[in-house]
């Protein structure tokens, strides 16, 4: 296996412990996401499709496909079809941290938008398999560098971080249902964790507050050296100690269901990340403009059908674009 010299950390961005790892770092990083797997109904105002492929791992992990390999860790009933284990195999993502329950049905969840498209209302949620699901990662996922906790309970995501060792890099998502019905065990994540994934609103609701930086920056008092504060079709803003900068979405017209446009933000951003294997400003900053990016695909079609289209040169050629846009 080739050997690169490790590259050293950033300390002025977010402040992370330049830990005693090796000296030396394989080059082939490997990314973990543990999250949910689902079969989502979406109706938006023009259209409806039912029982389609989503869940914040299976959005994530194909955004971070277009990066690197990725090993995906969720929970499956007998519904599943191994379609989708080719479908994910193709794009270099590792499925055998897929339990897949026998006589188990797959999370269900539905969701229906409202005229603005950005809005909209969950009409139902069926845990089924994924309201008992203890992660066990197999072993080869425990050494992973780049760790993301995607949607899903906070106590998954402990479950799962007390069997990964020596991370680099651990970050997770949140929602307002396990704000409302598990801050303690969220809470406890957020001990664990370098960076939070959330929403505008959910960083409001999880810390009282009205304002978006003053939310972020309270964030940073609850655990996290960072936060990175996504606003929909308005991007996202990163906080850390040392560091505040807003990344806009690429405008995209041809929005057909934003469903998965959250985890597909935060699988570009790691992706990227752990493509370039590194913590500085300018790696981060760049991988919230691919996190935008990939985003801003996802939103274009239904469910994962957008990213069957693409590749990472499309990719770069919407980087281009939006460089042009963006400069001023
Ligand atoms: P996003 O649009 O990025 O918020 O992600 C939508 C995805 O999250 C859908 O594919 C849903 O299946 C999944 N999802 C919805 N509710 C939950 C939940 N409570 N826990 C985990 N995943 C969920």
């Amino acid at each position: 296996m080739v050997l690169l010299p490790k590259l050293v950390f950033s300390i002025t961005v977010i402040g992370w412990k330049i830990q005693p790892l090796n000296n030396l770092i394989e080059t082939n990083m490997t990314l973990l996401v543990i999250g949910s797997v689902a079969f989502d109904t979406i109706e938006t105002p023009t259209a409806k499709r039912e029982n389609i492929l989503g869940g914040s791992a299976p959005f994530f992990a194909y955004a971070a496909s277009f990066f690197g390999a990725v090993q995906m860790v969720g929970v499956v009933g007998d519904d599943w079809s191994p379609e989708y284990t080719e479908m994910f195999r193709k794009q270099g993502v590792d499925t055998s941290g897929l339990e897949i329950v026998p006589g188990g049905k797959t999370f269900r969840w539905s969701g229906k938008y409202r005229e603005n498209m950005n809005d909209r209302d969950t009409l139902d949620t069926q845990l089924n398999v994924l309201g008992h699901f203890q992660p066990k990662l197999p072993d080869a996922f425990r050494r992973a560098q780049f760790v993301f906790l995607a949607n899903g309970a906070p106590s998954t995501g402990l479950i799962a971080l007390d069997q990964i060792q020596g991370a680099d890099l651990v970050v997770a998502d949140t929602m307002n249902l396990w704000i409302n019905i598990a801050r303690n065990d969220l809470d406890a994540l957020l001990k664990r964790i370098d960076g939070l994934v959330l929403n505008d609103s959910e960083a409001k609701m999880l810390t009282g507050e009205l304002n978006t930086i003053t939310a972020a920056k309270k964030i940073l008092n609850l655990g996290p050296k960072f936060a990175v504060v996504k606003k929909g079709e308005h991007g996202a803003m990163f906080i850390s100690e040392y560091e505040t900068y807003l990344v806009p979405a690429f405008p995209t017209e041809k929005v057909v269901d934003p469903t998965g446009a959250g985890d597909s933000f935060a699988g570009g951003m790691m992706g990227y990340i752990a493509s370039k294997g590194n913590l500085d400003n300018e790696t981060i900053k760049n991988a919230l403009v691919y996190g935008t990016l990939v985003a801003s695909f996802c939103v274009e079609g239904f469910g994962l059908d957008r990213y069957k289209e693409i590749n990472r040169a499309e990719i770069d050629r919407r980087l281009d674009q939006f460089r042009k846009m963006a400069s001023f």
